[in-house]
């Protein structure tokens, strides 16, 4: 398959890539760094500035799949306006213009989106039959309007998959955030640790992305987390048993907010979610639905 994406050079795309390249699909990438993202994926990348240029026709040419996962990070630092704005129109305004320049062959569009649609607070399972309410915060907006924006390509009848992927657990997202702090043995919980954290091992969110691109069973939102949920404070434990350090120290919640400001609720809000379409309507079958074995496949004893 000819397949174009966008956010190849970020974590989950990296990933992705290589596993599309193994099935000898061609690829191609948009980048803010057509240069640079062809040297580190060896594959045609083309410059791209969603907000002052259109989709370059190069990259569109003979595409059959899109896999859009670009977007300014969500955890880098506290949501000012100007970011909470870039984080907002790096996905939506992006989304907008891939979708008006698709070509007439395109076969699938697949779309990031995030846990953070579901509303992120106690310990009712959300699944996706969800209906997002009128008041929104603003996590919930973002991927709402996320998925709204890519909803429109199948007015082309065109197969629309969004993934509403969680925690992605690799070398990348959140744990590159606290793996020092662990390592230093200063790891623990946050909050109250009740929160329910939806991880999902990176080789997994891989291969849901191949199934969504390719598998024409696919489609609408799905959620991409792994069957066993764990509070935040399991977490902290099993990373702090798999990096073999203690994991004592916890951050309260007032901190959090203190230094992050809205954007502490990446790591407070409590997502209890089942991947219920993954498992019924597609029978996916996870290579890590048990924590500890997730984490103890990217810290091995021998790397410690
Ligand atoms: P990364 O942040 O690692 O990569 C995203 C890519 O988007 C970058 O490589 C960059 O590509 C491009 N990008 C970054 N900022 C901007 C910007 N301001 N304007 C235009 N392009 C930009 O993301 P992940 O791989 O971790 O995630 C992929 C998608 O999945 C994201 O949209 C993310 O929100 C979503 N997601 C990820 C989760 C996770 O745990 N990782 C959880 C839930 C959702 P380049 O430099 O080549 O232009």
């Amino acid at each position: 398959m000819n397949i174009l994406m966008t956010g190849a050079t970020g974590f989950i795309g990296r990933h992705l890539m290589q596993r599309l390249q193994l099935e000898n699909h061609t690829i191609k990438a948009l980048s803010r760094n057509g240069k640079r993202a062809s040297q580190l994926l060896g594959v045609p990348a083309f410059d791209w500035d969603y907000a002052t240029q259109d989709v370059p026709a190069e990259a569109m040419h003979d595409c059959q799949i899109i896999i859009n996962l670009m977007g300014e990070n969500l955890g880098d630092g506290r949501w000012t306006e100007a970011r909470k704005h870039e984080i907002y129109a790096s996905r939506i305004l992006s989304t907008r213009k891939l979708i008006a320049v698709a070509p007439k062959n395109l076969q699938a569009f697949v779309c990031g989106s995030a846990i953070g649609i579901y509303p992120g607070v106690g310990d009712e399972l959300y699944d996706e039959s969800y209906t997002v309410p009128e008041r929104l915060s603003f996590m919930q907006t973002l991927c709402h309007d996320w998925e709204q924006e890519a909803v429109r390509i199948e007015h082309s009848n065109v197969r629309r998959v969004s993934i509403r992927t969680g925690v992605v657990l690799g070398e990348g997202g959140m744990l590159k955030k606290l793996l020092p702090i662990f390592k230093l043995g200063l790891g623990g919980s946050v909050g109250d640790g009740r929160q329910w954290l939806p991880w999902i091992h990176i080789d997994d969110i891989v291969s849901v992305f191949c199934k969504a691109a390719l598998d024409v069973r696919y489609q609408g939102p799905i959620n991409a987390v792994s069957p066993s949920p764990v509070r935040y404070r399991e977490f902290a434990t099993a990373l702090g048993k798999a990096l073999r350090r203690p994991s004592y120290f916890p951050t309260p919640a007032f901190i959090l907010k203190l230094v992050l400001g809205e954007a502490a609720a990446l790591a407070l809000n409590s997502y209890h979610i089942t991947p219920r379409r993954l498992l019924e309507d597609y029978n996916f079958r996870f290579k890590f639905n048990n924590l500890t074995a997730a984490l103890n496949d990217l810290f091995p004893a021998t790397k410690s």
